[in-house]
């Protein structure tokens, strides 16, 4: 049989869009807009899964109709909008945590004009992931990792997942590249420092046969309607 790509989607933030232009409006999704696309994935019978519970088909060892959901950032609508229709479906998800942002804010996009977006706190993160969903980590500040001399990169990097495991009690293997922004030599060092996967902002479906380290996903916008929705799900 052979091994099918899966769909990774990228979602940011679940809320409703700023009424007026501001930098990065984009990121945000509608809530009843993420209701939706969720139940379509349920409809055609697509199983949302976090990167934890989908290991088995991304490595290509287990087939079925998979869609993995991941949100960048650990924003706390996540946990209010996105985590109830996800529980109600029995979809898992991973959010990816800046590490040094637990209860904090967006702090690396405010300075370019974007509104503040509140991050989930140590007990919200906890019960993300005693609901099923997956803490993944996403360097302690955000930063552009390709800038960053290899010094500082295992610094964020190695220290994200170690903060993020003494906050969670249990161990984190899902990294994902703020901006995307990653060279052979980052993804060398998110290999060291224990991770599985990373996740990049590459587009595309993955396969079995890609570099765990160099995974693509599908960006979903907050113009996203039905149709761009699905023809991002089926990779077209
Ligand atoms: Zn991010």
């Amino acid at each position: 049989m052979k091994s099918s790509a899966i769909p990774i989607l990228l979602y940011h933030s679940i809320d409703v869009p700023p009424a007026r232009y501001k930098p990065f409006r984009s990121l945000h999704v509608h809530p009843d807009r993420f209701r939706s696309q969720m139940r379509w994935l349920k409809r055609l019978g697509y199983q949302g899964l976090s990167m934890r519970d989908a290991q088995p088909y991304l490595e290509g060892k287990k087939q079925g109709k998979v869609a993995v959901i991941t949100f960048d950032d650990g924003f706390l609508n996540v946990y209010q909008h996105a985590m109830p229709v996800l529980n109600e479906l029995g979809f898992t998800a991973t959010n990816y945590f800046v590490a040094n942002q637990i209860g904090g804010r967006n702090e690396w996009d405010i300075p370019k004009g974007a509104i503040e977006i509140p991050c989930m706190n140590a007990e919200q993160l906890r019960d993300w992931a005693a609901q099923g969903h997956e803490v993944g980590a996403h360097t302690l500040d955000h930063i552009y990792l390709p800038d960053a001399d290899s010094t500082e990169a295992e610094r964020q990097i190695a220290g994200s997942k170690k903060i993020l495991e003494d906050i969670l009690g249990s161990e984190v293997t899902n990294f994902c590249y703020p901006y995307g922004g990653e060279t052979q030599a980052v993804r060398d060092i998110t290999k060291q420092a224990g991770y599985v996967y990373a996740t990049t902002t590459k587009r595309g479906h993955a396969r079995a046969s890609d570099d765990p380290f160099g995974l693509p996903r599908r960006y979903i916008r907050r113009t996203d309607g039905g149709l761009l929705f699905l023809k991002k799900l089926f990779g077209l």
